[in-house]
């Protein structure tokens, strides 16, 4: 049933080329859903039109900037967003932090560094531009103990590099004037850090792009993509959009081209359309503490952790959100289910395909004791509580309720490496050629979403001819 090709599977580290599986032509006919983004409804059926120049599968909010984007430079083309929920940003995109970040983390000279300091700029304008609420916080880097110290400073030499305005490391008594209830040697004080709601910044992308003329279909779970050789009903344009991209319910849209941004199910969207299972998806969940209203004087702005730098994680932070709640964590705990936000959730096939993968398999042999910690402290609020206690030591368990949660998408290599940069994966060959997969978008693709954008749409703009 299928031909062998090659494709290039490329990392902004570097190239590799592998092995890969193009799928058989197949037609097949379309019925699809009506969209509502927010609080505004937006008709697909008035133009019944099922085919587009590019689909965007996906409708989050790396999805749905790449899309705007793609939209505004090429409005003489048609674009479709498909996503498989009711409403766009369900998963990572409406379920994180709500930081907007400067930029200090990242390795100098990575994408991911350059794209969070020209994404932050981005991100600003475009809610000053939008009117979308938010408040520039700031954010303090503490590090509690003298021994930490040398990694705040080499952080704030990373963050210099990377053209982070506003860094300094303050002492003492300058982190109990900014913060009293907080304790610390030493802090790097990031005041050009924010907070925003990004499912709102995601959904707003989504009302851009229709504005400008995108169609959006929701409950649209791609299962297959197809190409098609036969004319479709005679007509010259048969042709024109070869790719067949089939939906759950049988729904069916025709593309020439096809960029698939989705998340948590990047990896299997990919090995649809014959790329390698690798990089593979491990979610990894994050749960949340609420701090009760009563005891929210106790934090202003955001408080992170010195990171440890052998995990991508940033560690449990407390941050101040939107609507005046303040967030506690996130821990990291193996999710048992992608896109499953409760401490019980299981699903079968997830629980397989990642315990069946030697990557996590050599990532928890490596990591097992900070796995188990980090598993306990998902059980136990006292014990998460405790972690916490380290920067506000006035916090009692009595203080916090259990929040909501979110689950990251991580990227694995198969010998047990987080892929940390960006990932696009595309291919040779009739289906592969027109497909361009994201594959790897972590934090902090929601502040880097425009500049990822850019990205993204330099990308389909070469690999393409639109
Ligand atoms: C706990 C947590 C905290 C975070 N904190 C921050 C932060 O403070 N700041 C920051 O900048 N970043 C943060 N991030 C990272 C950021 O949220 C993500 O990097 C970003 O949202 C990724 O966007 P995305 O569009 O790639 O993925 P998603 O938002 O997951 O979107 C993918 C979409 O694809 C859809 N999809 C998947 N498969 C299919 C299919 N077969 N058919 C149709 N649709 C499909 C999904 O339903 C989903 O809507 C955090 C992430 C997490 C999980």
């Amino acid at each position: 049933m299928a031909a062998h090709g090659k494709f290039v599977f490329r990392v902004f580290a570097g190239n590799f080329v592998r092995n890969a599986t193009f799928l058989k032509p197949h037609t097949a006919s379309a019925t699809l859903q009506t969209t509502t983004i927010g609080r505004r409804q937006f008709s697909t059926s008035n133009t019944g039109q099922t085919e587009f120049d590019v689909v965007i599968v996906g409708g989050g909010i790396v999805g749905l900037a790449a899309a705007r984007e793609l939209i505004l430079r090429h409005p003489q083309l048609k674009f479709a967003v498909l996503e498989k929920e009711k409403e766009l940003a369900s998963h990572q995109s409406g379920h994180n932090s709500g930081v907007i970040h400067s930029g200090i983390y990242y390795t100098p000279g990575s994408l991911k560094a350059r794209l969070c300091v020209e994404g932050l700029d981005l991100a600003y304008k475009y809610c000053d531009d939008n009117n979308i609420p938010y408040k520039k916080t700031g954010k303090l880097i503490v590090a509690v103990e003298q021994e930490e110290v040398p990694r705040l400073e080499k952080l704030y030499e990373r963050g210099q590099q990377n053209g982070v305005r506003g860094l300094r490391i303050i002492g003492a008594d300058e982190i109990r004037e900014m913060e009293p209830h907080c304790r610390g040697v030493k802090a790097l004080d990031s005041p050009n850090t924010g907070i925003v709601d990004w499912g709102e910044v995601a959904k707003s992308y989504g009302r851009n792009f229709q504005q400008s003329g995108g169609q959006v279909f929701t409950q649209f779970e791609v299962t297959d993509f197809k190409t098609t050789k036969e004319s479709q009903g005679n007509s010259a344009e048969g042709l024109k959009y070869p790719v067949t991209i089939v939906g759950q319910n049988n729904q069916t849209v025709r593309a020439r081209y096809v960029l698939a941004c989705g998340g948590l199910y990047s990896d299997r969207l990919a090995e649809k359309s014959g790329c390698s299972s690798v990089p593979k998806i491990v979610g990894f969940r994050g749960d949340y503490l609420l701090l009760k209203p009563e005891k929210c004087h106790l934090v202003k702005g955001n408080i992170y952790p010195v990171p440890n730098p052998a995990f991508p994680f940033l560690g449990v932070h407390f941050t101040p959100r939107m609507d005046g709640s303040m967030w506690l964590g996130p821990n990291a705990v193996f999710a048992f289910k992608r896109e499953g936000y409760k401490l019980t959730d299981f699903n079968l096939r997830d629980t397989v395909d990642a315990l069946g993968f030697k990557g996590l398999r050599k990532l928890v042999y490596k990591h097992w004791q900070f796995g188990v910690g980090e598993l306990w402290r998902g059980f136990n609020m006292a014990a998460q509580v405790k972690q916490l206690q380290r920067y506000v030591p006035e916090l009692r368990v009595q203080d916090v309720t259990r929040g909501p949660s979110g689950v990251r998408a991580q990227a694995l290599d198969e010998e047990g490496q987080l892929v940390d940069d960006f990932v696009f994966d595309g291919g040779v060959g009739e289906l592969g050629s027109r497909m361009l997969h994201v594959r790897n978008a972590p934090s902090p693709a929601a502040t880097s979403s425009l500049a990822i954008a850019k990205m993204i749409a330099d990308e389909v703009q070469n690999k393409f001819e639109l």
